[in-house]
């Protein structure tokens, strides 16, 4: 049986953040995935909008940690090499009664302390960013709001958690946990694990996993939201994000440039049963693009290469999100309905959950030996011709194209693969470099993604996966194929 202090239960954006949070202590911690990857849940599906955090609510929990987590970003970035930019951000009003709407989210964001805010006009408004609606007449601005790869963000928390000791377990569902007056036993599919503390971030399993221990009070239920991916080739890229006057319960359809220069729109929202579907629908894709044209009119639909879809985990009794110690079971923390802004928040929930830590009895040692730096994944791309040169001479797979859309080379996959908490999926390849994110959509790279895993992963190629075990890429040979020329 493996013995730890602390376990945390989901590998998204809050469970890698908190992870990376405790490997600053002398303690032993382990953080377990269900998945095949981390950041495979919810964490994959969403608008990597770093909110500044004007909207929830002053007296939620997501008000206490949105504005803070958001702030907090600037130097993650820094520390852990993850792509992060300072966008700012605008709701934009149309009509003179919208600065009703725009004076009550700058009162709100006063409230929960968010820097910088101001309404402001026309003028200014096409200065940040020309490609707005001509209608458009206010704007809330929100100087600290910003952009991020969600999967990325969490991927180098896991990997900086990783190299400073805690353990990464990826492939191991928690099926099961009984206490004694010491400690939790936690049973996987294949594995027992022992703990003094279980911290929830099962994302929407954390009503499950909290039953699991005879905790019912929560109940989780999926907000599915979709978005899309416009190519490059639309010919512009945007300064800001850009939202509407926001709807009852949502955001609304916000347009929003990413780190990669791609725009997103998203998202669509409703409330399902299925903790599991995320398949995309046609009345989506209309619904984000009128939603979409209404704040940049120059959107058109031909400039679509993706959809994809999520499920916000929303906690039904509280709509907010739950980050306590149990009263019913002690050493059981929960991090659970971390429904949006889940991204933004995810670094100021990871210091909150540590903490509730502290109060419960973890001792915090800090440790020594601590490094907050990870040394991302080298992007090829941005090289000079000199630098590229001089690194294929002394390491040839770098020379080597994988992924011609966004250039992606073997070197960097290779380096994808054989890192801490690499990527042993298509998919996995992909959210650590970019290698079928293109135009294309890994029309012409996948089949070299496959070579290149069942290589270095010693497996056949027919068990080289896109995601997991559902998505098997190939199932044989056709009549009188050879093998293949990789
Ligand atoms: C459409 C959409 C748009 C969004 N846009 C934004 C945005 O722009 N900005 C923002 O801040 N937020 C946004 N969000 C919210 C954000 O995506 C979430 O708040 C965040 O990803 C939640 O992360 P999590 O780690 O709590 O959950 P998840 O990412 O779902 O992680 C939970 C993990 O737990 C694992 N797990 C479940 N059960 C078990 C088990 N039994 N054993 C082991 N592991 C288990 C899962 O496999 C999963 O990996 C959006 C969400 C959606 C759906």
């Amino acid at each position: 049986m493996l013995k730890f202090d602390v376990v945390i239960i989901g590998g998204g954006i809050t469970g890698t953040a908190i992870a990376r949070e405790l490997s600053k202590f002398d303690l032993k911690a382990a953080l377990l995935e269900a998945n095949m990857d981390i950041a495979s849940g919810t964490t994959k599906g969403n608008g990597g909008v770093i909110h500044s955090g004007y909207d929830p609510n002053p007296s939620t929990m997501k008000a206490k940690v949105n504005c803070k987590g958001a702030l907090m970003y600037p130097k993650l970035a820094k520390e852990l090499g993850f792509e992060y930019k300072n966008t700012g951000s605008m709701v934009v009003g149309f009509e003179d009664k919208d600065t009703e709407v725009l004076n009550k989210l700058y009162e709100n964001g006063k409230k929960n302390g968010v820097p910088g805010l101001r309404i402001i006009e026309r003028d200014e408004i096409f200065k940040i960013e020309p490609r707005v609606n001509r209608a458009a007449k206010y704007a809330l601005y929100a100087p600290t709001a910003g952009i991020a790869d969600p999967f990325e963000v969490a991927i180098a928390f896991a990997e900086n958690a990783s190299e400073n000791d805690v353990k990464i377990y990826r492939n191991q569902k928690v099926v099961g946990i009984t206490k004694n007056d010491e400690f939790f036993n936690i049973t996987t599919q294949n594995r027992e694990y022992q703990a003094r503390f279980i911290v929830n971030a099962a994302g929407v399993y954390g009503d499950y996993i909290a039953k699991l221990v005879g905790i019912e009070d929560y109940e989780i239920k999926p907000r599915f939201g979709e978005l899309l991916v416009m190519d490059k080739a639309i010919g512009f890229e945007l300064n800001t994000v850009l939202f509407p006057l926001p709807g009852n319960r949502t955001k609304g359809i916000v347009v929003i440039p990413t780190v990669h220069g791609n725009i997103i729109v998203g998202s669509t929202a409703r409330m399902t049963e299925d903790k599991e579907d995320i398949s995309v629908t046609k009345e989506g894709i209309e619904e984000l693009l009128n939603g979409a044209k209404h704040l940049v009119p120059d959107i058109e639909k031909r400039f679509l290469i993706r959809q994809f879809a999520g499920l916000r985990p929303v906690e039904t009794n509280t709509n907010d999100f739950v980050i306590e110690a149990s009263k019913k079971v002690k050493g059981f923390i929960n991090a659970i309905g971390i429904q949006s802004p889940g991204v933004a928040s995810a670094p100021a929930i990871a210091e909150m959950v540590r903490d509730i830590l502290s109060n419960e009895g973890l001792d915090l040692k800090e440790k020594k030996s601590f490094n907050p730096y990870r040394t991302p994944i080298l992007d090829f791309s941005e090289l000079t011709d000199e630098e590229k040169d001089e690194l294929i001479r002394k390491k040839p797979s770098y020379g080597r194209v994988i992924c011609r859309c966004e250039t992606v080379t073997e070197g960097e996959i290779l380096s994808a693969i054989n890192r801490p908490v690499g990527a042993v999926t298509v998919d996995g390849v992909k959210r650590r470099t970019r290698a079928g994110m293109g135009r294309c959509q890994g029309g012409f790279c996948q089949h070299r993604i496959v070579s290149i895993l069942s290589r270095e992963l010693g497996i056949p190629k027919d068990e080289v996966l896109l995601e997991n075990e559902k998505s098997k890429l190939i199932f044989g040979k056709m009549k009188g194929q050879e093998e293949s020329r990789e």
